[in-house]
Protein backbone atom coordinates (compact mmCIF):
# COMPACT_ATOMS: atom_id res chain seq x y z
CA UNK A 1 0.00 0.00 0.00
CA UNK A 2 1.92 3.41 -0.90
CA UNK A 3 -1.47 5.83 0.45
CA UNK A 4 -2.47 6.07 4.02
CA UNK A 5 -5.29 3.24 4.97
CA UNK A 6 -9.07 4.03 3.81
CA UNK A 7 -10.65 5.07 7.60
CA UNK A 8 -13.59 6.73 8.67
CA UNK A 9 -14.52 9.32 10.88
CA UNK A 10 -15.09 6.44 13.37
CA UNK A 11 -11.61 5.03 12.71
CA UNK A 12 -12.60 2.21 11.05
CA UNK A 13 -10.06 0.71 8.54
CA UNK A 14 -11.35 -0.81 5.58
CA UNK A 15 -9.68 -3.53 3.80
CA UNK A 16 -12.74 -5.63 2.07
CA UNK A 17 -14.74 -4.97 -1.11
CA UNK A 18 -17.21 -6.89 -2.06
CA UNK A 19 -18.39 -6.53 -5.24
CA UNK A 20 -21.68 -7.12 -6.99
CA UNK A 21 -20.67 -7.96 -10.74
CA UNK A 22 -24.77 -7.88 -12.20
CA UNK A 23 -27.89 -8.04 -10.89
CA UNK A 24 -28.80 -10.44 -12.59
CA UNK A 25 -29.46 -14.19 -12.25
CA UNK A 26 -30.03 -17.53 -13.68
CA UNK A 27 -32.75 -18.50 -10.53
CA UNK A 28 -35.08 -16.60 -8.51
CA UNK A 29 -35.04 -17.44 -4.83
CA UNK A 30 -38.23 -16.33 -3.09
CA UNK A 31 -36.54 -14.13 -0.43
CA UNK A 32 -34.13 -12.16 -2.75
CA UNK A 33 -36.51 -11.85 -6.05
CA UNK A 34 -39.86 -11.84 -7.18
CA UNK A 35 -40.66 -14.88 -10.11
CA UNK A 36 -40.55 -12.15 -12.66
CA UNK A 37 -37.08 -11.26 -11.34
CA UNK A 38 -36.27 -7.27 -11.53
CA UNK A 39 -36.37 -4.70 -13.67
CA UNK A 40 -32.82 -5.37 -14.51
CA UNK A 41 -30.09 -2.82 -14.89
CA UNK A 42 -29.33 -1.82 -18.73
CA UNK A 43 -25.98 -3.20 -19.64
CA UNK A 44 -24.60 0.38 -20.58
CA UNK A 45 -25.20 0.95 -16.55
CA UNK A 46 -23.45 -1.40 -15.43
CA UNK A 47 -19.44 -1.11 -14.71
CA UNK A 48 -17.42 -3.21 -17.79
CA UNK A 49 -14.44 -5.12 -16.22
CA UNK A 50 -11.82 -2.48 -17.48
CA UNK A 51 -13.82 0.01 -15.17
CA UNK A 52 -14.07 -2.65 -11.83
CA UNK A 53 -10.53 -3.97 -12.23
CA UNK A 54 -9.09 0.15 -12.10
CA UNK A 55 -11.49 0.68 -8.92
CA UNK A 56 -10.01 -2.30 -7.73
CA UNK A 57 -6.79 -1.03 -8.43
CA UNK A 58 -7.64 2.42 -6.51
CA UNK A 59 -9.23 0.73 -3.59
CA UNK A 60 -5.88 -1.41 -3.54
CA UNK A 61 -3.80 1.47 -3.18
CA UNK A 62 -5.29 2.24 0.03
CA UNK A 63 -5.21 -0.86 1.70
CA UNK A 64 -8.44 -2.73 0.30
CA UNK A 65 -6.66 -6.70 0.13
CA UNK A 66 -9.50 -8.96 -0.15
CA UNK A 67 -12.35 -9.00 -3.01
CA UNK A 68 -14.87 -10.67 -3.25
CA UNK A 69 -17.47 -11.11 -6.79
CA UNK A 70 -20.94 -11.62 -5.47
CA UNK A 71 -24.54 -10.27 -7.30
CA UNK A 72 -27.08 -10.91 -8.80
CA UNK A 73 -25.18 -14.08 -9.86
CA UNK A 74 -21.59 -13.84 -10.78
CA UNK A 75 -21.58 -16.26 -13.21
CA UNK A 76 -24.04 -15.16 -15.62
CA UNK A 77 -21.91 -12.36 -16.74
CA UNK A 78 -20.06 -13.07 -19.83
CA UNK A 79 -16.07 -13.70 -19.27
CA UNK A 80 -15.99 -13.57 -15.47
CA UNK A 81 -12.78 -15.56 -15.44
CA UNK A 82 -11.45 -12.35 -17.37
CA UNK A 83 -12.41 -10.01 -14.42
CA UNK A 84 -11.28 -12.39 -11.93
CA UNK A 85 -7.62 -12.55 -14.24
CA UNK A 86 -7.69 -8.84 -13.93
CA UNK A 87 -8.57 -8.31 -10.25
CA UNK A 88 -6.24 -10.61 -9.11
CA UNK A 89 -3.53 -8.99 -11.16
CA UNK A 90 -3.68 -5.94 -8.59
CA UNK A 91 -1.11 -4.84 -6.60
CA UNK A 92 -2.19 -5.67 -3.27
CA UNK A 93 -4.90 -7.75 -3.56
CA UNK A 94 -4.08 -11.02 -2.36
CA UNK A 95 -7.96 -12.83 -2.41
CA UNK A 96 -10.57 -13.03 -4.62
CA UNK A 97 -13.40 -14.81 -3.56
CA UNK A 98 -17.29 -15.14 -4.69
CA UNK A 99 -20.16 -15.69 -3.96
CA UNK A 100 -22.20 -17.93 -6.48
CA UNK A 101 -25.62 -20.41 -6.39
CA UNK A 102 -22.87 -22.74 -8.04
CA UNK A 103 -25.30 -23.38 -10.81
CA UNK A 104 -22.60 -23.52 -13.34
CA UNK A 105 -20.05 -24.50 -11.19
CA UNK A 106 -19.14 -27.57 -12.88
CA UNK A 107 -18.14 -26.54 -16.08
CA UNK A 108 -16.63 -22.92 -14.81
CA UNK A 109 -14.55 -24.31 -11.42
CA UNK A 110 -11.42 -24.87 -13.85
CA UNK A 111 -10.56 -21.62 -15.39
CA UNK A 112 -12.06 -19.88 -12.48
CA UNK A 113 -9.48 -21.55 -10.30
CA UNK A 114 -7.08 -20.82 -13.43
CA UNK A 115 -7.82 -17.25 -13.10
CA UNK A 116 -6.83 -17.03 -9.53
CA UNK A 117 -10.26 -17.59 -7.74
CA UNK A 118 -9.10 -18.61 -4.63
CA UNK A 119 -12.70 -19.58 -2.35
CA UNK A 120 -16.26 -19.74 -2.88
CA UNK A 121 -19.47 -19.72 -0.87
CA UNK A 122 -22.16 -21.48 -2.40
CA UNK A 123 -25.60 -20.94 -1.36
CA UNK A 124 -27.58 -24.03 -0.52
CA UNK A 125 -30.80 -23.48 1.59
CA UNK A 126 -32.10 -26.69 1.76
CA UNK A 127 -31.31 -30.47 1.10
CA UNK A 128 -34.54 -31.83 -0.42
CA UNK A 129 -34.45 -31.42 -3.93
CA UNK A 130 -38.63 -30.87 -4.31
CA UNK A 131 -37.55 -27.91 -1.98
CA UNK A 132 -34.59 -26.77 -3.39
CA UNK A 133 -36.27 -26.23 -6.74
CA UNK A 134 -39.41 -24.43 -5.20
CA UNK A 135 -37.31 -22.26 -3.36
CA UNK A 136 -34.80 -20.99 -5.98
CA UNK A 137 -38.28 -21.00 -8.54
CA UNK A 138 -35.81 -23.76 -10.90
CA UNK A 139 -32.79 -24.45 -9.59
CA UNK A 140 -31.19 -27.73 -9.71
CA UNK A 141 -29.34 -29.12 -6.20
CA UNK A 142 -27.86 -32.08 -7.76
CA UNK A 143 -26.27 -30.10 -10.00
CA UNK A 144 -24.78 -28.08 -7.83
CA UNK A 145 -23.42 -30.35 -5.05
CA UNK A 146 -21.54 -31.22 -8.14
CA UNK A 147 -20.59 -27.87 -8.63
CA UNK A 148 -18.87 -27.62 -5.47
CA UNK A 149 -17.23 -30.85 -5.74
CA UNK A 150 -15.54 -29.57 -9.18
CA UNK A 151 -15.00 -26.55 -7.68
CA UNK A 152 -12.83 -28.07 -4.40
CA UNK A 153 -11.50 -30.88 -7.77
CA UNK A 154 -10.21 -27.41 -9.32
CA UNK A 155 -7.69 -26.46 -5.63
CA UNK A 156 -10.78 -23.19 -4.83
CA UNK A 157 -11.10 -23.89 -1.20
CA UNK A 158 -12.37 -24.09 1.88
CA UNK A 159 -15.90 -23.91 0.94
CA UNK A 160 -18.24 -22.06 2.45
CA UNK A 161 -22.15 -23.07 2.21
CA UNK A 162 -24.56 -20.05 3.01
CA UNK A 163 -28.19 -21.05 4.10
CA UNK A 164 -30.95 -18.52 4.70
CA UNK A 165 -33.12 -20.38 7.47
CA UNK A 166 -36.67 -19.34 7.16
CA UNK A 167 -39.15 -19.31 9.61
CA UNK A 168 -42.00 -21.86 8.73
CA UNK A 169 -40.34 -22.77 5.54
CA UNK A 170 -36.75 -24.50 5.71
CA UNK A 171 -35.87 -23.75 9.15
CA UNK A 172 -36.81 -27.88 9.38
CA UNK A 173 -33.84 -28.62 7.82
CA UNK A 174 -31.23 -26.79 10.37
CA UNK A 175 -30.34 -30.47 11.19
CA UNK A 176 -29.79 -32.46 8.15
CA UNK A 177 -27.61 -29.67 7.13
CA UNK A 178 -25.40 -29.67 9.55
CA UNK A 179 -25.62 -33.53 9.71
CA UNK A 180 -24.46 -33.54 5.79
CA UNK A 181 -21.90 -30.60 5.60
CA UNK A 182 -19.65 -32.48 8.62
CA UNK A 183 -19.39 -35.50 6.42
CA UNK A 184 -17.80 -32.89 4.50
CA UNK A 185 -13.48 -32.06 4.35
CA UNK A 186 -13.31 -30.48 7.58
CA UNK A 187 -12.42 -27.04 6.53
CA UNK A 188 -16.41 -26.62 5.20
CA UNK A 189 -17.61 -24.03 7.37
CA UNK A 190 -21.89 -23.72 7.13
CA UNK A 191 -23.01 -20.61 8.08
CA UNK A 192 -26.66 -19.32 8.61
CA UNK A 193 -27.46 -15.72 7.31
CA UNK A 194 -30.42 -13.95 8.81
CA UNK A 195 -32.92 -12.98 6.15
CA UNK A 196 -33.18 -9.20 5.70
CA UNK A 197 -36.24 -7.62 4.66
CA UNK A 198 -35.58 -6.15 1.38
CA UNK A 199 -38.25 -4.27 -0.69
CA UNK A 200 -41.88 -6.00 -0.01
CA UNK A 201 -41.30 -9.56 0.46
CA UNK A 202 -41.35 -10.43 3.66
CA UNK A 203 -40.54 -13.92 5.21
CA UNK A 204 -40.32 -14.96 8.43
CA UNK A 205 -36.08 -14.17 10.20
CA UNK A 206 -34.82 -16.93 12.86
CA UNK A 207 -32.38 -15.07 14.96
CA UNK A 208 -29.18 -16.56 14.95
CA UNK A 209 -29.27 -16.80 19.00
CA UNK A 210 -32.76 -19.09 18.48
CA UNK A 211 -30.74 -21.50 16.21
CA UNK A 212 -27.38 -21.57 17.80
CA UNK A 213 -29.77 -22.38 21.00
CA UNK A 214 -31.46 -25.67 19.01
CA UNK A 215 -28.07 -26.69 18.30
CA UNK A 216 -27.64 -26.69 21.49
CA UNK A 217 -30.01 -29.41 22.18
CA UNK A 218 -27.76 -31.88 20.12
CA UNK A 219 -24.27 -30.34 20.05
CA UNK A 220 -21.68 -28.28 22.30
CA UNK A 221 -20.96 -25.80 20.75
CA UNK A 222 -18.45 -23.08 21.78
CA UNK A 223 -17.27 -19.79 19.93
CA UNK A 224 -14.03 -20.75 17.46
CA UNK A 225 -12.61 -17.29 17.53
CA UNK A 226 -13.88 -13.81 16.64
CA UNK A 227 -15.34 -12.30 13.44
CA UNK A 228 -13.37 -13.45 10.72
CA UNK A 229 -11.07 -10.91 9.10
CA UNK A 230 -11.24 -12.59 5.84
CA UNK A 231 -15.05 -13.00 5.57
CA UNK A 232 -16.82 -10.33 6.59
CA UNK A 233 -19.36 -10.32 9.13
CA UNK A 234 -19.45 -14.11 10.69
CA UNK A 235 -19.73 -15.23 13.91
CA UNK A 236 -17.78 -18.33 13.93
CA UNK A 237 -18.85 -21.61 16.16
CA UNK A 238 -18.05 -24.97 16.22
CA UNK A 239 -19.80 -28.14 16.89
CA UNK A 240 -17.67 -30.29 19.12
CA UNK A 241 -19.24 -33.70 18.25
CA UNK A 242 -18.51 -34.14 14.56
CA UNK A 243 -16.27 -30.75 13.88
CA UNK A 244 -17.59 -28.79 11.93
CA UNK A 245 -17.33 -25.38 11.74
CA UNK A 246 -20.55 -22.95 11.53
CA UNK A 247 -21.03 -19.43 11.52
CA UNK A 248 -23.58 -16.83 11.58
CA UNK A 249 -24.46 -13.56 9.80
CA UNK A 250 -26.70 -11.77 12.35
CA UNK A 251 -27.62 -8.65 10.41
CA UNK A 252 -30.30 -7.90 12.60
CA UNK A 253 -29.96 -9.27 15.93
CA UNK A 254 -26.42 -8.96 16.49
CA UNK A 255 -24.69 -6.11 14.68
CA UNK A 256 -21.34 -6.23 13.58
CA UNK A 257 -20.93 -2.50 13.05
CA UNK A 258 -18.61 -1.55 14.58
CA UNK A 259 -15.78 -3.20 13.14
CA UNK A 260 -17.46 -3.28 9.86
CA UNK A 261 -14.20 -3.38 7.79
CA UNK A 262 -16.55 -3.86 4.32
CA UNK A 263 -17.25 -1.48 1.33
CA UNK A 264 -19.91 -3.08 -1.61
CA UNK A 265 -19.57 -1.60 -4.95
CA UNK A 266 -22.73 -1.97 -6.52
CA UNK A 267 -23.28 -2.88 -10.20
CA UNK A 268 -24.05 0.45 -11.53
CA UNK A 269 -20.60 2.04 -10.00
CA UNK A 270 -22.40 3.42 -6.51
CA UNK A 271 -20.08 2.31 -3.53
CA UNK A 272 -22.41 1.36 -0.12
CA UNK A 273 -20.40 2.28 2.63
CA UNK A 274 -23.34 0.49 4.72
CA UNK A 275 -25.16 -2.50 3.29
CA UNK A 276 -28.43 -0.64 4.86
CA UNK A 277 -28.21 2.75 3.60
CA UNK A 278 -27.90 4.35 0.02
CA UNK A 279 -26.60 7.38 -0.09
CA UNK A 280 -23.36 7.07 -2.27
CA UNK A 281 -22.62 8.89 -5.79
CA UNK A 282 -21.32 6.55 -8.51
CA UNK A 283 -17.69 5.85 -8.90
CA UNK A 284 -19.10 4.90 -12.25
CA UNK A 285 -19.96 8.66 -13.46
CA UNK A 286 -16.75 10.06 -11.92
CA UNK A 287 -14.93 7.53 -13.92
CA UNK A 288 -16.81 8.11 -17.19
CA UNK A 289 -16.29 11.94 -16.30
CA UNK A 290 -12.19 11.24 -17.40
CA UNK A 291 -11.06 11.31 -13.36
CA UNK A 292 -7.92 10.59 -12.29
CA UNK A 293 -6.86 7.74 -9.93
CA UNK A 294 -6.22 10.84 -7.51
CA UNK A 295 -9.33 12.37 -8.22
CA UNK A 296 -11.03 8.55 -7.81
CA UNK A 297 -9.12 8.24 -4.73
CA UNK A 298 -10.55 11.30 -3.24
CA UNK A 299 -13.99 10.62 -3.84
CA UNK A 300 -13.77 7.25 -2.08
CA UNK A 301 -11.99 8.65 1.06
CA UNK A 302 -14.76 11.48 1.14
CA UNK A 303 -17.64 8.76 0.62
CA UNK A 304 -15.85 6.47 3.47
CA UNK A 305 -15.03 9.17 5.83
CA UNK A 306 -18.78 9.65 6.23
CA UNK A 307 -20.11 5.74 6.24
CA UNK A 308 -22.75 5.94 8.84
CA UNK A 309 -22.19 4.68 12.36
CA UNK A 310 -24.27 1.76 11.62
CA UNK A 311 -28.21 0.65 10.98
CA UNK A 312 -31.02 -0.18 12.77
CA UNK A 313 -33.23 -2.77 10.58
CA UNK A 314 -35.18 -4.88 13.32
CA UNK A 315 -36.76 -8.36 13.09
CA UNK A 316 -40.53 -7.81 12.43
CA UNK A 317 -41.98 -4.62 11.46
CA UNK A 318 -39.43 -2.54 10.76
CA UNK A 319 -37.26 -0.18 8.81
CA UNK A 320 -36.70 -2.60 5.33
CA UNK A 321 -33.00 -1.90 3.72
CA UNK A 322 -33.30 0.22 0.97
CA UNK A 323 -32.54 -0.65 -2.41
CA UNK A 324 -32.19 -4.45 -4.02
CA UNK A 325 -29.85 -7.10 -2.35
CA UNK A 326 -28.84 -8.18 -6.18
CA UNK A 327 -27.74 -5.22 -7.44
CA UNK A 328 -25.83 -4.26 -3.73
CA UNK A 329 -24.42 -7.49 -3.65
CA UNK A 330 -25.47 -9.67 -1.09
N1 LIG B 1 -26.32 -15.50 -6.39
C1 LIG B 1 -25.32 -15.74 -5.43
C2 LIG B 1 -25.82 -16.64 -4.33
O1 LIG B 1 -27.03 -16.83 -4.22
O2 LIG B 1 -24.99 -17.14 -3.57
C3 LIG B 1 -24.72 -14.48 -4.86
C4 LIG B 1 -25.65 -13.35 -4.55
S1 LIG B 1 -26.78 -13.65 -3.23
C5 LIG B 1 -27.64 -12.12 -3.14
C6 LIG B 1 -25.67 -13.69 -1.85
C7 LIG B 1 -26.23 -14.28 -0.59
O3 LIG B 1 -27.25 -13.46 -0.14
C8 LIG B 1 -26.81 -15.65 -0.77
O4 LIG B 1 -26.21 -16.54 0.13
C9 LIG B 1 -28.27 -15.48 -0.49
O5 LIG B 1 -28.81 -16.60 0.17
C10 LIG B 1 -28.26 -14.26 0.40
N2 LIG B 1 -29.50 -13.51 0.37
C11 LIG B 1 -30.25 -13.11 -0.69
N3 LIG B 1 -31.32 -12.41 -0.30
C12 LIG B 1 -31.24 -12.34 1.06
C13 LIG B 1 -32.04 -11.74 2.06
N4 LIG B 1 -33.12 -11.05 1.76
N5 LIG B 1 -31.63 -11.86 3.34
C14 LIG B 1 -30.51 -12.54 3.67
N6 LIG B 1 -29.72 -13.13 2.78
C15 LIG B 1 -30.08 -13.03 1.48
FE1 LIG C 1 -30.03 -15.35 -7.45
FE2 LIG C 1 -28.46 -15.51 -5.34
FE3 LIG C 1 -30.70 -14.00 -5.27
FE4 LIG C 1 -30.91 -16.64 -5.33
S1 LIG C 1 -29.97 -15.42 -3.68
S2 LIG C 1 -32.05 -15.18 -6.61
S3 LIG C 1 -29.21 -17.23 -6.56
S4 LIG C 1 -28.92 -13.65 -6.53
Amino acid sequence: MRREPLTDRLGRTHTYLRISVTDRCNYRCVYCMPPEGLSWRPRADLLTFEEIARLVGVFAQMGVRKVRLTGGEPTVRADIKSLIAGIARCEGIVDVAMTTNGHTLAKLAPALAEAGLRRINVSVDTLKADRFKSLTRGGDLDRVLAGIEAARAAGIGPVKINAVLLRDENEDELFDLVDYFARWPHDTELRFIEYMPFGSRWHKSIPSAELRKRLATRFTITRAGGATTSDGPAQRWKLAENGLGVGFISPLTEHFCATCNRLRLMCDGHLRTCLAHDDTPSLRDILRNGATDDQLEQAIRDMVYAKPDGHEAMLEGGTNFEGVMTAIGG
